[in-house]
């Protein structure tokens, strides 16, 4: 924490603010309230408040924060579209989408689609949470009555998607291997290396802004992703190619491949009996994201496009109904077709037209200034860049083809913040001077220039109370006048910060077993490198050979020239040390369920040579912090 704290709470939105949500609502076809009709449709029945709490009482999950947002009309503080969003992820409870399918919405980020077929049902993703998932599975017989689950199918690789898996599965069920768990192809490999690498600098940049009229509202695709506790299953059935069918307790399914598009490894499937098309996350209703502000791989528009061209191909008008994972379903032939067909262009716009910009010459924030969606796209409401957005999309497309170079060479090395700030100020004639003319800036609402221009004095006098105020609002009107949920959350959670302090975040909590289980032995030869402090290794040199009896694995690693490196297949012959073990022992250390002398000693780890080099390696690795300072200089200094 700062010294710098003050407990300035938010203000009330300015005038420019309240003048563009007026416009807003004039622009945007607010009287269309057919998504209203379809997020209600079906509805059978909830819980109170969608709240769930774990088996020690603690809320993983309620919408009750969010109950300011029953108000049909925007406050001045929330621009007037994102407020519609915000309300339609307000619908919760279990749905009918088609008689024998049903989605559980609004009990977690992400929707569980539960599908009956002849004897049992087949659950279509299982929330984030085990304890979000075993209410839904609840809430489902309730309605329903109790049957069994035929099978279980992730539509794709991200956590929301699979993370509560154990809550439809019982250990008798798994342990029995009657029910298929049907996945695409790679879905192992890419469902835990996406946060693994760089999760640490991951979990810090996800927004924790607190919720209200004045802070967190939504997040584009749903509130937020469920609290409670998260396992991975590993698939039992890979799904590997466009036109793969199965028949699943006599329903038949067919499938089309979608990898590298919203998630690494994905997946859309077709249902003729119920005339159901499902297209995971990729149609959703609203532009999604090519790069979340956490970090991740960048995704591919072009590919993605293709998909939904494709889909449209096959079962274009074959559909009745259209449900996804998140949000709301569509029905109807036509409407299905011009969604997809808007959502195929809607990716293939912003992928082309960014290119063609690119190939003129212009720069990622050029770029972003200039493109605007087709008004044919502009008023479609699932276009519209509650998660993603236009400005942050094509910036996204830049970098993917492109890089962080803007071939420019005054950006090539240029000073990093705090030395940076420190000649702004000195150039501009001192922070007065700096803080009168972002006033008056602030004051016309001309916002953007004057954040770039305190965030220079932010860095080159952190504990300047005038400027760490005066940013925190331009921030906060920023994120008032967003549509865009994550840029309102990047914005507010700045402000909150620069008034008081860093939140003070729980730690990362060990990586659970299961999860562990799903990474090869080289992805944790890789985390482990990454967390080599390199000044500290200099001159070092430590060789270690590792046998695994439960893999059959063996491996040399090598610390040398401040860099650890593995052999896969091999022994070294002239190892400091050897070690064998089970993976499963190794994955109990790392998940502190036991430590390394205590294997040790109870005759699960044998070893070779001298130990001890394996405690010197291990003593050149960092332990990450769980919060680090963003919108102001780091307090502690790191190399
Ligand atoms: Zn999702």
């Amino acid at each position: 924490m700062t010294e710098t704290t003050s407990t300035e709470a938010p203000k009330e939105a300015s005038a420019p603010v309240v003048a563009q949500h007026a416009a807003t609502l004039k622009a945007l076809p607010f009287s269309d309230i057919s998504d209203f009709e379809d997020a209600s449709r079906g509805f059978l029945g909830t819980l109170e408040n969608a709240r769930i709490t774990s088996a020690q009482g603690r809320v993983v999950w309620s919408l009750e924060p969010y109950g300011f947002l029953s108000d049909p009309e925007a406050p001045p503080t929330v621009d007037p579209s994102l407020w519609r969003q915000s309300r339609l992820n307000m619908n919760h409870g279990i749905f009918e989408v088609v008689p024998g399918v049903y989605q559980v919405r609004g009990l977690d980020i992400a929707n569980m689609t539960l599908i009956e077929a002849d004897t049992g049902v087949i659950v279509v993703d299982t929330l984030t949470s085990i304890e979000s998932a075993r209410a839904a599975m609840e809430l489902y017989f309730k309605q329903r009555g109790r049957r069994p689950v035929a099978a279980v199918i992730f539509t794709h690789t991200h956590t929301d998607h699979w993370g509560g898996a154990r809550g439809v599965l019982d250990d008798e069920t798994l342990v029995s291997g009657k029910v298929p768990i049907i996945a695409p192809n790679l879905f192992m490999e890419h469902a835990v290396s996406e946060n693994i690498i760089a999760g640490p600098a991951m979990l810090r940049r996800a927004p924790l802004a607190r919720k209200g009229a004045r802070g967190q509202v939504d997040c584009g695709l749903g509130k937020s992703m469920a609290a409670g506790s998260v396992a991975l299953l590993r698939p039992t059935d890979l799904v590997m190619a466009t036109g793969d069918k199965r028949t699943i307790d006599g329903l038949e399914f067919e499938f089309q491949m979608a990898p590298n598009s919203e998630a690494p490894a994905e997946m859309h499937f077709f249902i003729p009996r119920h005339k159901l098309v499902n297209l995971a996350e990729n149609c959703t209703h609203n532009f999604h994201n090519l790069l979340p502000f956490r970090g991740a791989d960048v995704r591919d528009a072009l590919a993605w496009s293709k998909y939904l061209g494709e889909a449209l191909q096959i079962w274009g008008g074959k559909a009745e109904a259209m449900c996804g994972q998140h949000h709301w379903p569509v029905w109807g032939a036509d409407r299905i077709d011009t969604m997809i067909r808007q959502q195929r262009d809607l990716y293939k716009y912003a992928h082309d037209q960014t290119v063609r910009l690119m190939n003129h010459g212009l720069t990622a924030a050029e770029i972003a200034e200039t493109i605007k969606l087709p008004a044919s796209l502009e008023g479609a409401w699932h276009a519209r860049g509650y998660y993603g957005h236009i400005r942050h999309n094509v910036k996204a497309i830049y970098q993917k083809y492109l890089g962080w170079y803007d071939a420019n060479p005054v950006n090539l090395d240029p000073l990093p913040p705090v030395e940076a700030g420190k000649k702004y100020v000195e150039y501009m004639g001192g922070a007065d001077a700096i803080l009168a003319r972002a006033a008056r800036d602030f004051a016309k609402g001309e916002f953007r220039f004057a954040a770039q221009a305190v965030s220079h004095l932010v860095f080159a006098e952190a504990d300047n109370q005038g400027a760490r105020a005066l940013l925190a609002d331009i921030f906060e009107q920023l994120g008032y006048s967003a549509e865009s949920a994550t840029w309102r959350n990047a914005y507010l959670f700045g402000a909150q910060e620069l008034r008081q302090g860093m939140p003070k975040a729980p730690p990362r909590p060990p990586m659970p077993r299961e999860t562990l289980a799903a990474l090869r032995t080289g992805q944790l030869w890789d985390v482990l490198g990454v967390r080599l402090n390199g000044p500290k290794a200099e001159g070092k040199h430590i060789v270690l050979n590792w046998s695994f009896t439960d893999t059959n694995e063996t491996f040399i690693l090598t610390l040398e020239n401040c860099a650890l490196t593995y052999i896969a297949g091999a022994q070294a012959a002239a190892a400091d040390a050897g070690f064998t073990l089970a993976r499963s022992t190794l994955d109990e250390v790392i998940a502190k369920q036991t430590s390394f002398p205590e294997s040790v000693a109870s005759g699960k780890i044998k070893f070779t040579g001298n130990a001890m080099r394996l405690a010197e390696l291990m003593a050149l690795m960092d332990e990450f912090p769980r919060m680090f300072e963003i919108v102001e200089p780091k307090r502690m200094a790191v190399s």
